[in-house]
């Protein structure tokens, strides 16, 4: 299941830091091979961030070196 705006909401108000991926993703599956349990390809070959209770410790930092247009960012 992806993260949807009202748990964006929720994450925020529990001061939970999430993984945000921007429009300018191209697809290339790498943040995928490092931590596929935080993100997921969609149909558009965009990645995409799963619903999950927390993101540390599953190689988020780790994608966001690896991506190679800066597509993703921590938010909180
Ligand atoms: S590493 Fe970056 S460009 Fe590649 S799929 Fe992930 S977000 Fe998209």
């Amino acid at each position: 299941m992806l993260l949807t705006d009202e748990q964006i909401i929720k994450l925020k108000e529990t001061w939970v830091r999430y993984p945000y991926v921007n429009d300018s993703c191209i697809g290339c599956s790498a943040c995928i091979a490092i931590s596929s349990d935080v993100f997921t390809m969609n149909d558009e070959w965009k990645s995409e961030v799963l619903s999950l209770e927390s993101y540390e410790n599953l190689g988020v930092d780790d994608s966001i070196m690896a991506c190679p247009v800066e597509s993703i960012k921590w938010l909180d």
